[in-house]
């Protein structure tokens, strides 16, 4: 008996980003990098940029246990107006000096409509946060750049709105876009947000873009987020982005759910057997590490 594959999402206004339109699945290709393909592509690094210290010192030693991307936020979108905002342009500045040392690719958020000539100046992945993952006008501007967009699920949205929030960056020209599970908002008050590693292969299902899982967010406790790492991976994520600090109980933001470089080290070993378990290994890069 024929099983069927059809599940209760929209489908037909995924024009771009749908299963059909694609024979294969899209592969991002930063450098020798890539995004999407056979290997577990490992995002890290601290959630703000602080200063070059915390930057540079965070950034090698994740790069030494094996993650190709670094992360940080220049533009911090918090919960209330009186905490860290970020170091803004001068964060932009520090991410590409440290890009340059280590040899890693960077990703930032992008708020605003009015950032994105800047920010795309300085990064080479626009991260949309899961706070604008609903904003039409930001997804439509990072569709005319030339850049690869990672967009974060929106916390209460469902995978029918993520995947149509990657259409509306596709449909105004950009093809190159990485989706993110980073959990959503549930009733159960004792992990930050519910991740949900069923919406991997959901998305898989429905679409050929790559998908990246964030336990940092998805859990809040940094002593859950090697244990959702390798689940991310077992259950078919292209990669991971974890947020770690070199002193996470003095950091600016989210260090509650920030790993240590020791423990990043601990969990990549990990997650290398994961990977090796399904036929994967951790992705590589070319680029060179300058110490
Ligand atoms: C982040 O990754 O820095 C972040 C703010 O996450 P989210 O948008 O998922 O809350
Ligand atoms: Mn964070």
């Amino acid at each position: 008996m024929a099983q069927s594959y059809e599940v209760n999402v929209g489908t037909s206004s995924l024009k771009k980003a749908g299963r059909n339109a694609l024979t294969r699945d899209t592969i991002i290709q930063l450098g020798g990098l890539r995004i999407g393909g056979p290997d577990v592509v490992v995002i890290a690094g601290p959630c703000a940029v602080e200063n070059n210290d915390q930057l540079l010192t965070t950034a090698k030693a994740v790069r030494s246990s094996g993650a190709t991307i670094l992360r940080g936020g220049a533009y911090k979108p918090r919960s209330s107006p009186y905490s860290f905002q970020g170091l803004e342009k001068e964060g932009l500045e520090l991410l590409r000096e440290v890009s340059k040392l280590t040899g890693m690719p960077v990703i930032t958020e992008i708020m605003d409509t009015r950032q994105v000539e800047l920010v795309s100046e300085y990064a080479d992945i626009l991260q949309i946060g899961s706070r604008n993952m609903h904003n039409t006008s930001l997804l439509k501007e990072v569709g005319r750049s030339s850049k690869p967009v990672m967009i974060k699920r929106g916390m209460a949205a469902t995978i029918e709105e993520f995947l149509l929030a990657a259409e509306y960056v596709m449909a105004y020209g950009n093809d190159r876009v990485i989706l993110c599970e980073r959990g959503i908002r549930t009733f159960e008050p004792s992990t930050r947000n519910t991740l949900d590693l069923s919406a991997v292969p959901m998305i898989k299902h429905l679409t050929h873009l790559p998908v990246i899982v964030d336990p940092s967010h998805g859990t809040g406790h940094w002593w859950m987020v090697p244990a959702l790492a390798k689940a991310a991976v077992a259950v078919g994520a292209d990669g991971i982005m974890v947020e770690v600090h070199y002193k996470p109980e003095e950091a600016m933001s989210d260090g509650a759910q920030s790993l240590t470089p020791d423990y990043f080290a601990v969990m990549m070993e990990e997650l290398d057997k994961i990977a090796g378990a399904i036929g994967k290994k951790i992705a590589a890069s070319d680029l060179t590490f300058a110490e």
